[in-house]
């Protein structure tokens, strides 16, 4: 057993978890871009469903401008819409539509009205079929179709209310024909690889095509941004283990998920998901609606505080607050509720002496080889001997991303001489990104002392890990294993 720690630790030193909060217009000013850095976001997402190019340019340049203000490792996630259907617009704003009557969802070009509402996707009516249901506003309301004439599409409604301009549209039981990396997603990213953005996610990915597509736009365009595959549709779930070769992370995005797929199935899926991701060395990110109630209110509820504690205790690299810090009225504080949460459930868990589900301790025995070996000496070496760190020197990332994979107790500090690289590290759990001029790859004594120095583990005689030489191409692999004693006189 490790130690007892109080909930912000000298032991577990850092978060492992990290966070990741959406920008808008609660958010954006410089102030508040600075305060959420302080409460503990690591990564800032640009969520291209709304603004202007202008607009997240001159945000984008505000948080590195204040990133390298702090010297911070903040990473920027820049999030493609993808091929999101929603209504058109209503010549009043909005209509109201009753359980049990008729209304046509409309593939032409024309204004809502009473029991006509427009569809912005125009081959809807091509491919839905009769009983197929159509879900409005995040699934609140909801119709099921009874025939298709011409363009129009006569629905019943099962569920009625009030439906206002351009919210969502939702087609859990039809197979869309719509491509998942469409001409605006193309314009978006063309403006992520201008910005160097550290990441991009693409929103209803299907299949490991959809990567594959917009991986390949990347670099012909003359960029290099990792991707993460937004999980929000069933038959993303079925080509996971291709999505997840394919993309450099996923996000379980359960606001659509909960929509497509009956919302009792999410959890699971959501524990499932993260153990995948883990198995294949992913970064896995858990989204929406952690902390809605904080949109409105100054305290989350119980339910939404025991959200936020089963992702990090299924041990997800990452959690994300979207509206909250978005478009809430609190927030800076919706990140410091969420920094505590994580903070009182590691302490749980070093207590433990275990990160992570048992769950996938079990299928961890599919790993290839070398990888799952060293990954586990390095667990155990540092949990046995408690050790202040492992330290990870990484030219790509791929080390550190290997270990924490198997989310040992120390704190694992990935060094680069790259900032790129260390914007990226932000998004691994349990890694905290240096940044260090020229990349030392002879005297490790000396890298250790230093880098022990910058983060503040150095008390003389502290022993640490470090480990190097993993490479993407297990072919290359040459990984180095060495204990170092600290010492700064
Ligand atoms: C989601 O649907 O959960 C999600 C993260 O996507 P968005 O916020 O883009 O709707």
């Amino acid at each position: 057993m490790l130690p007892f720690p109080s909930s912000k630790n000298s032991y577990l030193h850092w978060r492992r978890t990290k966070i990741i909060a959406t920008l808008g217009p609660a958010s954006k000013s410089e102030k508040k871009i600075a305060e959420l850095i302080d409460a503990g976001a690591n990564i800032f997402r640009l969520n291209m469903s709304h603004g202007t190019h202008d607009e997240h340019r001159l945000i984008f340049m505000r948080v590195r401008k204040i990133a390298a203000r702090k010297k911070k490792n903040i990473a920027i996630l820049l999030d493609l819409c993808g091929p999101k259907i929603r209504v058109g617009e209503f010549e009043n704003g909005e209509i109201e539509i009753k359980s049990g009557e008729e209304v046509i969802v409309s593939c032409d070009k024309t204004k809502g009205m009473q029991g006509l509402i427009p569809s912005q996707y125009k081959n809807l009516y091509k491919d839905v079929k009769k009983n197929d249901r159509i879900l409005l506003d995040d699934g609140k309301l909801e119709l099921k179709v009874q025939s298709i004439v011409d363009k129009q599409v006569i629905c019943k409604v099962i569920y009625g209310g009030i439906l206002k301009n351009k919210k969502g549209l939702n087609l859990p039981d039809s197979t869309i024909s719509i491509n998942s990396f469409t001409a605006k997603d193309k314009k978006d990213a063309q403006l992520a690889i201008e910005l160097a953005a550290d990441f991009l996610a693409l929103s209803f990915v299907r299949d490991e095509k959809c990567i594959k597509n917009l991986k390949k736009f990347v670099t012909n365009a003359g960029g290099d941004i990792p991707v993460i595959a937004k999980i929000e549709k069933p038959e993303a779930i079925q080509h996971i283990e291709n999505i997840l070769t394919e993309a450099d992370g996923i996000m379980v995005a359960r606001g659509d998920l909960g929509i497509e797929m009956p919302a009792q199935q999410v959890p699971l899926i959501q524990k499932d998901l993260i153990n995948k991701a883990r198995l294949h060395g992913k970064p896995v990110i858990v989204a929406t609606q952690m902390l809605e109630s904080m949109i409105t209110s100054s305290k989350p509820t119980r339910a939404e505080v025991g959200d936020v504690a089963t992702a990090a205790l299924s041990s997800a690299d990452a959690v994300m607050l979207s509206a909250e810090t978005a478009s809430g009225d609190y927030p800076v504080l919706a990140v410091g509720i969420m920094d505590e949460i994580l903070h009182e459930m590691e302490a749980y868990q070093w207590r433990n002496g275990s990160f992570g589900e048992a769950d996938f301790d079990k299928c961890a025995e599919l790993m290839e080889g070398d990888r799952k070996a060293i990954a586990r000496a390095v667990k155990t070496l540092a949990q046995e001997l408690k050790l202040q760190g492992i330290i990870v020197p990484t030219r790509s990332g791929s080390t550190a991303k290997v270990l924490s994979a198997d989310r040992p107790a120390a704190p694992l500090i990935g060094v680069s001489s790259d900032e790129k690289i260390c914007r990226r590290l932000s998004l691994y759990w349990g890694v905290v990104p240096i940044h260090i001029k020229e990349q030392i790859t002879h005297d490790w004594q000396g890298l250790c002392n230093k880098v022990s120095d910058m983060c503040g583990l150095a008390n003389t005689g502290n022993r640490v890990l470090l480990v190097s030489g993993f490479s993407d191409d297990p072919a290359l692999n040459e990984p180095v294993l060495k204990l170092v004693r600290i010492n700064t006189h």
